[in-house]
């Protein structure tokens, strides 16, 4: 197969996030304001066949990993079908979706039938009070729930964690203590501007910081290798079953080896998480352009992807720093 989808830095790009929705029923502080976003208009929204159609042609074109994800992917209604149609695509080789767990458990044994055999499971604390202080709702339950079906179903789970200060610090050390008896991996994420709103110009929990947090409590943890396209840092505490991975999503550390894009639920396709998407895709396809023809529109766009998320933050249309929600993008 030619390498249709590659950049002109030499990066094959072979993994779609695809969000399937903007629409949530949290609200983390860190995605958006509490009362939420004005939700695109459902017309606007790709169609699951439009999906269906632009995943096939992209798995011909070099996709082998698509992630599900949103806004809330359990919210939009029918999500399992277009799961099974998306899992029976000749040549995708991993299917995987990120989840906030309100919805997910009674999915979790229909989604192990298909072959999705890993979800990413977002929980930023065990604690009650904080979690709504967080999501402003009241779901920690149904998420720890998720959890328990997930493990009880061997799926293999990451935990994403997003830092905050003043908010989740004291939650760091309890989330890294699930990982002595269970066999997830549990990833602290630096919070991004991307929050629908206030602007973020400066960090203050930054890996460095994240790790030399953990560290104090767990001066053995060790360095491992990190897999291919690792976002994360990887490390393990001796005699635990799971690990740790620790995401410079701020920093952007993780850009050199980037085989990514993402396609937004209105059908924009971002090759950068930091750039603003000049390629409507939905609206491409809604004008009748033919399979080939969407796969050279979007060759030609990964051509253009920026070096790092650096320059492809200074190169957006408006000059203004993000802040747009990542519901609105998947994250
Ligand atoms: N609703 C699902 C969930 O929360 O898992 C999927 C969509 S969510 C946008 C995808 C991931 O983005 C989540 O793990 C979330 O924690 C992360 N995220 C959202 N806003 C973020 C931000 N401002 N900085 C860092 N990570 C963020
Ligand atoms: Fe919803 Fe996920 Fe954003 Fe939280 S991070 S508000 S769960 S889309």
């Amino acid at each position: 197969m030619i390498d249709m989808l590659q950049d002109s830095y030499g990066r094959s790009i072979n993994y779609l996030r695809l969000a399937v929705t903007d629409r949530c029923n949290l609200r983390c502080t860190y995605c958006m304001p509490k009362e939420g976003l004005d939700w695109l208009p459902r017309k606007e929204l790709m169609t699951y066949n439009e999906m269906l159609r632009l995943c096939s042609f992209l798995v011909k074109l070099g996709i082998e990993k698509i992630r599900i994800t949103g806004g809330e992917p359990f919210i939009r209604k029918d999500l399992f079908p277009f799961l099974k149609e998306l899992s029976q695509i000749k040549g995708l080789k991993e299917l995987t979706v990120t989840t906030n767990g309100v919805l997910t458990a009674p999915f979790v044994p229909k989604l192990k039938q298909i072959g999705i055999d890993s979800v990413n499971l977002s929980l930023d604390t065990l604690d009650n009070d904080r979690f709504i202080q967080i999501a402003h709702r009241d779901e920690l339950d149904k998420v720890l729930n998720t959890l328990d079906m997930l493990l009880l179903h061997n799926m293999e789970v990451k935990i994403n964690t997003v830092v905050m200060e003043n908010m989740n610090i004291r939650d760091i050390i309890p989330l890294v203590h699930l990982t002595k008896t269970l066999p997830i991996g549990i990833r602290f994420i630096e919070q991004m501007p991307f929050n629908g709103g206030n602007r973020l110009n400066s960090l203050t929990w930054n890996y460095k910081r994240i790790l030399e947090h953990i560290q104090q409590v767990f001066p053995s943890i060790t360095k491992i290798p990190d897999a291919p396209h690792s976002t994360s840092f990887n490390y393990h505490i001796p005699g635990h079953k799971g690990d740790v991975g620790i995401i410079a999503a701020y920093s952007r550390l993780f850009c050199g080896s980037c085989n990514r894009i993402r396609i937004t639920p209105l059908g924009v396709l971002k090759t950068c998480l930091y750039d603003n998407g000049k390629l409507n895709i939905k609206d491409a396809l809604r004008k009748g352009v033919s399979d080939e023809e969407a796969g050279m529109l979007i060759s030609d766009a990964i051509l253009k992807k920026a070096k790092n998320g650096w320059e492809a933050e200074k190169k957006r249309d408006n000059q203004e720093p993000v802040h747009e929600s990542m519901a609105t993008i998947g994250g």
